[in-house]
């Protein structure tokens, strides 16, 4: 079983209980404005250029077999339009400006590296987290990690965003100790208007994965101009407090490292104006959140 992932992150320690190892699968169904990961949007492996590491050798444009890569009046020119991901440019780049993002991986191979640290699991309480993008996007291969996970004895958690088929959730949850389930908007129109897509679906599998007996961790990134409200803050303490199965509340401060991702991704940032919360301003949001219900809340 062969999967498309971006990262494996190893010692991790906020995504999920204890210390992790965090697997980072490529693909996402939202677009979220503020998104900190934008290079696991596509499915596909995609190419990061970063134009201050380049020192204009033009190795890329002697090893592009469709020209992306020009020097007019000897600038770096890079013309995503005609790239089709072949990773020629990358593999060659002497000082890593060009970087393939994306790799194909199996469970096994996934597998032996996550075990690596099955040590500091078993002495922290920790295991193998799956995050992306979206890993129920790559449905399969998820649950087929996570099966692998459990026959080897892991504590395992999820990070999803909730957009999937109910029945996929199901079939995935008897593998999954904990859900870090996001909640991102209450206002359906403002998440389609900062997700792309309905919070109706979202709210249907939490409702499910919640009566399944699943224990559940709602993750709410909290961005300063678009859902720092009131209204948003009573929304996240209501649903916490009518589902028995959320233990805990995470609030997700704004912080704007997707800016840079975007820029060496060739893609517009939708937040480029905005930085990080002072720190009063996110324990603020935490107090407003925690005055509603009897389920902590805590930073993430
Ligand atoms: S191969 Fe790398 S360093 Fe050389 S010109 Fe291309 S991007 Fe720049
Ligand atoms: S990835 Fe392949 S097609 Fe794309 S720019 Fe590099 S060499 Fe050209």
């Amino acid at each position: 079983m062969i999967g498309t992932i971006f990262n494996i992150q190893k010692f991790s320690i906020n995504d999920g209980p204890g210390i992790r190892t965090t697997v980072f699968l490529k693909g996402c169904p939202l677009h979220c404005l503020w998104c900190h990961n934008p290079e696991s949007h596509r499915i596909e492996p995609e190419l990061f250029y970063n134009e201050n590491k380049c020192v204009g050798c033009r190795e890329c444009a002697r090893a592009c077999p469709y020209g992306c890569h020009t020097f007019p009046d000897g600038k770096h020119c890079f013309d995503r339009s005609r790239c089709i991901q072949c990773g020629k440019c990358a593999d060659i780049c002497p000082s890593a400006a060009l970087e393939t993002v994306g790799m194909r991986r199996s469970v096994e191979d996934i597998m032996t590296e996550v075990l690596k640290d099955r040590v500091f699991y078993e002495t922290s309480g920790g295991g193998m987290t799956v995050s992306g993008g979206e890993p129920m996007l790559q449905f399969d291969f998820t649950l087929a990690l996570l099966k692998s996970a459990k026959e080897h004895g892991l504590h395992t958690c999820m990070e999803t965003c909730g957009y999937t088929d109910e029945d996929k959730l199901r079939a995935v949850a008897p593998y999954v100790d904990l859900f870090l389930y996001d909640y991102k908007e209450t206002s359906p129109a403002r998440h389609k208007q900062y997700t792309g897509v309905s919070n109706r679906r979202i709210l249907k599998n939490l409702r499910t994965l919640n009566d399944m007996g699943c224990d559940i961790v709602l993750r709410c990134p909290i961005i300063p101009t678009l859902n720092d409200r009131d209204d948003h803050f009573a929304g996240i303490a209501t649903l916490a407090s009518r589902l028995p199965h959320v233990t805990e509340i995470n609030v997700e401060p704004y912080h704007p490292l997707g800016s840079g991702k975007a820029a060496m991704l060739g893609r517009e940032y939708a937040l480029p104006d905005l930085t990080f919360p002072a720190e009063e301003t996110v324990q603020d949001w935490i107090a407003r959140i925690a005055a509603q219900t009897s389920v902590p809340v805590k930073k993430a």
